[in-house]
Protein backbone atom coordinates (compact mmCIF):
# COMPACT_ATOMS: atom_id res chain seq x y z
CA UNK A 1 0.00 0.00 0.00
CA UNK A 2 0.80 3.90 -1.20
CA UNK A 3 1.70 5.62 1.81
CA UNK A 4 3.35 8.78 0.35
CA UNK A 5 2.00 10.77 -2.74
CA UNK A 6 4.89 11.66 -5.63
CA UNK A 7 4.28 13.14 -9.25
CA UNK A 8 3.17 10.73 -11.37
CA UNK A 9 0.15 9.44 -8.83
CA UNK A 10 -0.73 13.58 -9.05
CA UNK A 11 -0.62 13.36 -12.38
CA UNK A 12 -2.59 10.45 -12.85
CA UNK A 13 -5.36 12.13 -10.23
CA UNK A 14 -5.71 15.31 -12.46
CA UNK A 15 -6.07 12.73 -14.92
CA UNK A 16 -8.79 11.21 -13.64
CA UNK A 17 -11.06 13.83 -12.68
CA UNK A 18 -10.52 15.12 -15.99
CA UNK A 19 -11.82 12.42 -17.30
CA UNK A 20 -14.51 12.40 -14.28
CA UNK A 21 -15.41 16.29 -15.78
CA UNK A 22 -15.49 14.66 -19.21
CA UNK A 23 -18.48 11.78 -18.10
CA UNK A 24 -20.54 13.93 -15.79
CA UNK A 25 -20.31 16.92 -17.66
CA UNK A 26 -24.49 16.88 -18.61
CA UNK A 27 -25.22 15.68 -14.65
CA UNK A 28 -23.07 19.06 -13.32
CA UNK A 29 -24.78 20.99 -16.47
CA UNK A 30 -28.09 19.65 -15.41
CA UNK A 31 -27.74 20.76 -11.76
CA UNK A 32 -26.65 24.07 -12.48
CA UNK A 33 -29.15 24.40 -14.87
CA UNK A 34 -31.98 23.79 -12.23
CA UNK A 35 -30.32 26.69 -10.02
CA UNK A 36 -27.98 28.85 -11.99
CA UNK A 37 -27.01 29.02 -15.55
CA UNK A 38 -26.00 25.77 -16.58
CA UNK A 39 -22.64 26.11 -17.32
CA UNK A 40 -20.42 24.58 -14.66
CA UNK A 41 -20.15 20.57 -16.54
CA UNK A 42 -18.97 22.57 -19.86
CA UNK A 43 -16.97 25.00 -17.51
CA UNK A 44 -14.81 22.00 -15.16
CA UNK A 45 -14.60 20.11 -18.52
CA UNK A 46 -13.07 22.46 -20.62
CA UNK A 47 -10.66 23.48 -17.72
CA UNK A 48 -9.67 20.69 -16.73
CA UNK A 49 -9.25 19.40 -20.18
CA UNK A 50 -6.72 22.34 -20.68
CA UNK A 51 -5.08 21.91 -17.43
CA UNK A 52 -4.29 18.42 -17.96
CA UNK A 53 -2.80 19.25 -21.85
CA UNK A 54 -0.68 21.82 -19.83
CA UNK A 55 0.47 19.45 -17.10
CA UNK A 56 1.23 16.76 -20.18
CA UNK A 57 3.21 19.52 -21.95
CA UNK A 58 5.28 21.39 -19.12
CA UNK A 59 5.96 17.72 -17.50
CA UNK A 60 6.15 19.53 -13.71
CA UNK A 61 8.89 17.80 -11.31
CA UNK A 62 7.13 17.47 -8.19
CA UNK A 63 3.34 16.72 -6.85
CA UNK A 64 2.69 20.73 -5.54
CA UNK A 65 4.32 22.01 -9.29
CA UNK A 66 1.42 19.78 -10.93
CA UNK A 67 -0.97 21.03 -8.93
CA UNK A 68 0.22 24.59 -9.93
CA UNK A 69 0.04 24.03 -13.19
CA UNK A 70 -3.75 22.94 -12.75
CA UNK A 71 -4.08 26.11 -10.96
CA UNK A 72 -3.09 28.59 -13.52
CA UNK A 73 -4.92 26.46 -15.99
CA UNK A 74 -8.10 27.24 -14.62
CA UNK A 75 -7.68 30.33 -13.59
CA UNK A 76 -7.23 31.30 -16.95
CA UNK A 77 -9.56 29.19 -19.01
CA UNK A 78 -12.26 29.03 -16.68
CA UNK A 79 -14.68 32.08 -16.14
CA UNK A 80 -17.29 32.63 -13.41
CA UNK A 81 -16.88 31.57 -9.96
CA UNK A 82 -15.90 27.74 -10.40
CA UNK A 83 -12.95 28.81 -12.19
CA UNK A 84 -11.27 31.23 -9.41
CA UNK A 85 -12.84 29.00 -7.02
CA UNK A 86 -10.99 25.74 -8.29
CA UNK A 87 -7.75 28.16 -9.00
CA UNK A 88 -7.41 29.00 -5.60
CA UNK A 89 -7.85 25.53 -4.18
CA UNK A 90 -5.27 23.67 -6.32
CA UNK A 91 -2.69 26.62 -6.32
CA UNK A 92 -3.23 26.57 -2.01
CA UNK A 93 -3.13 22.52 -2.26
CA UNK A 94 -0.21 22.86 -4.50
CA UNK A 95 1.76 25.75 -2.54
CA UNK A 96 0.96 23.45 0.71
CA UNK A 97 3.04 20.72 -0.66
CA UNK A 98 5.92 22.87 -2.41
CA UNK A 99 9.07 21.13 -3.25
CA UNK A 100 8.25 17.97 -1.92
CA UNK A 101 8.14 14.97 -3.93
CA UNK A 102 6.90 12.20 -1.68
CA UNK A 103 3.88 13.65 0.42
CA UNK A 104 2.72 11.88 3.23
CA UNK A 105 -1.16 12.26 4.81
CA UNK A 106 -0.03 14.72 7.32
CA UNK A 107 1.53 17.54 4.94
CA UNK A 108 -1.28 16.44 2.61
CA UNK A 109 -4.15 17.21 5.10
CA UNK A 110 -2.43 20.48 6.34
CA UNK A 111 -2.58 21.62 2.60
CA UNK A 112 -5.92 20.53 2.15
CA UNK A 113 -6.47 22.53 5.46
CA UNK A 114 -4.83 25.91 3.32
CA UNK A 115 -7.12 24.83 0.47
CA UNK A 116 -10.14 25.07 2.02
CA UNK A 117 -9.11 28.33 3.82
CA UNK A 118 -8.27 29.98 0.36
CA UNK A 119 -11.33 29.05 -1.40
CA UNK A 120 -13.48 30.37 1.67
CA UNK A 121 -11.38 33.47 1.65
CA UNK A 122 -12.06 34.01 -2.16
CA UNK A 123 -15.56 33.50 -1.81
CA UNK A 124 -16.67 34.08 1.85
CA UNK A 125 -19.01 31.01 1.68
CA UNK A 126 -19.55 28.89 5.34
CA UNK A 127 -20.44 25.29 5.54
CA UNK A 128 -24.43 25.20 4.99
CA UNK A 129 -24.48 28.46 2.37
CA UNK A 130 -25.30 25.50 -0.78
CA UNK A 131 -21.45 25.57 -2.04
CA UNK A 132 -18.54 23.63 -2.66
CA UNK A 133 -17.30 24.32 1.02
CA UNK A 134 -20.18 22.11 1.83
CA UNK A 135 -18.37 19.52 0.29
CA UNK A 136 -14.89 20.36 1.08
CA UNK A 137 -15.18 21.03 4.42
CA UNK A 138 -16.20 17.81 5.97
CA UNK A 139 -13.57 16.17 3.37
CA UNK A 140 -11.11 18.00 5.27
CA UNK A 141 -11.82 16.97 8.58
CA UNK A 142 -12.04 13.74 7.51
CA UNK A 143 -8.23 13.42 6.36
CA UNK A 144 -7.33 15.50 8.67
CA UNK A 145 -8.70 13.01 11.58
CA UNK A 146 -7.08 9.67 9.26
CA UNK A 147 -3.94 7.56 10.30
CA UNK A 148 -3.77 5.82 6.96
CA UNK A 149 -3.61 7.55 3.04
CA UNK A 150 -5.38 5.00 1.81
CA UNK A 151 -8.81 4.90 4.37
CA UNK A 152 -8.55 9.12 5.32
CA UNK A 153 -8.86 9.32 1.23
CA UNK A 154 -11.64 6.73 1.03
CA UNK A 155 -12.88 8.59 3.76
CA UNK A 156 -12.64 11.89 2.56
CA UNK A 157 -14.51 11.28 -0.85
CA UNK A 158 -17.48 9.58 1.46
CA UNK A 159 -17.85 13.00 3.76
CA UNK A 160 -17.65 15.07 0.13
CA UNK A 161 -20.35 12.84 -1.24
CA UNK A 162 -22.60 13.06 2.05
CA UNK A 163 -22.14 16.78 2.21
CA UNK A 164 -22.79 17.30 -1.57
CA UNK A 165 -26.15 15.12 -1.27
CA UNK A 166 -26.52 17.27 2.13
CA UNK A 167 -26.87 20.38 -0.29
CA UNK A 168 -30.15 19.50 -1.28
CA UNK A 169 -32.81 20.96 1.25
CA UNK A 170 -30.64 24.32 1.88
CA UNK A 171 -31.29 28.02 0.38
CA UNK A 172 -28.20 29.30 -1.33
CA UNK A 173 -26.73 31.90 0.40
CA UNK A 174 -23.60 32.63 -2.27
CA UNK A 175 -23.45 32.45 -5.66
CA UNK A 176 -25.60 32.74 -8.83
CA UNK A 177 -28.13 29.63 -7.25
CA UNK A 178 -28.45 32.63 -3.98
CA UNK A 179 -30.50 34.93 -6.70
CA UNK A 180 -33.40 32.23 -6.36
CA UNK A 181 -33.45 32.70 -2.71
CA UNK A 182 -35.78 29.59 -1.31
CA UNK A 183 -36.40 28.27 -4.52
CA UNK A 184 -33.31 26.72 -4.29
CA UNK A 185 -33.99 24.42 -1.90
CA UNK A 186 -34.83 20.68 -3.42
CA UNK A 187 -31.61 20.89 -5.89
CA UNK A 188 -28.01 19.75 -4.98
CA UNK A 189 -25.29 21.47 -5.59
CA UNK A 190 -23.19 21.57 -8.63
CA UNK A 191 -20.04 22.79 -7.48
CA UNK A 192 -20.31 20.05 -3.94
CA UNK A 193 -20.83 18.00 -6.54
CA UNK A 194 -17.78 18.49 -8.50
CA UNK A 195 -15.94 18.47 -5.45
CA UNK A 196 -17.15 15.18 -4.58
CA UNK A 197 -16.05 13.81 -7.89
CA UNK A 198 -12.53 15.68 -6.97
CA UNK A 199 -12.08 13.40 -4.34
CA UNK A 200 -13.43 10.22 -5.72
CA UNK A 201 -10.41 10.92 -7.96
CA UNK A 202 -7.81 11.33 -5.33
CA UNK A 203 -9.06 8.26 -3.65
CA UNK A 204 -8.92 5.87 -7.07
CA UNK A 205 -5.10 7.12 -7.81
CA UNK A 206 -3.36 8.16 -4.65
CA UNK A 207 -3.01 5.06 -3.14
CA UNK A 208 -2.90 1.78 -4.70
P1 LIG B 1 -21.16 30.38 -12.13
O1 LIG B 1 -21.99 30.33 -10.89
O2 LIG B 1 -20.41 31.67 -12.25
O3 LIG B 1 -21.95 30.03 -13.35
P2 LIG B 1 -20.21 27.69 -12.04
O4 LIG B 1 -21.57 27.33 -12.52
O5 LIG B 1 -19.08 27.08 -12.80
O6 LIG B 1 -20.02 29.26 -11.96
O7 LIG B 1 -20.04 27.22 -10.53
C1 LIG B 1 -21.12 27.27 -9.63
C2 LIG B 1 -20.69 26.66 -8.31
O8 LIG B 1 -19.70 27.50 -7.71
C3 LIG B 1 -21.79 26.59 -7.28
O9 LIG B 1 -22.52 25.39 -7.42
C4 LIG B 1 -21.06 26.67 -5.96
O10 LIG B 1 -20.71 25.37 -5.48
C5 LIG B 1 -19.79 27.38 -6.31
N1 LIG B 1 -19.80 28.73 -5.75
C6 LIG B 1 -20.41 29.83 -6.24
N2 LIG B 1 -20.17 30.90 -5.45
C7 LIG B 1 -19.39 30.46 -4.43
C8 LIG B 1 -18.80 31.07 -3.28
N3 LIG B 1 -18.95 32.38 -3.02
N4 LIG B 1 -18.04 30.30 -2.46
C9 LIG B 1 -17.88 28.98 -2.71
N5 LIG B 1 -18.42 28.35 -3.77
C10 LIG B 1 -19.17 29.07 -4.62
MG1 LIG C 1 -22.96 28.28 -13.60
Amino acid sequence: MTVAIDRDSTVAWMDAFAASMAEHRQELVRLDTAIGDGDHGTNMNRGMEKAVEQVHAADPADPGAVLKTVAMALISSVGGAAGPLYGTLFLQLGNGIAGSSDVDLPSFAAAWRKALEGVQARGRAQPGDKTMVDALAPAVEALEQASDLGAGLSAAAQAAQQGAIDTTPLVARKGRASYLGERSAGHQDPGATSTFYLFKSAAETLAD
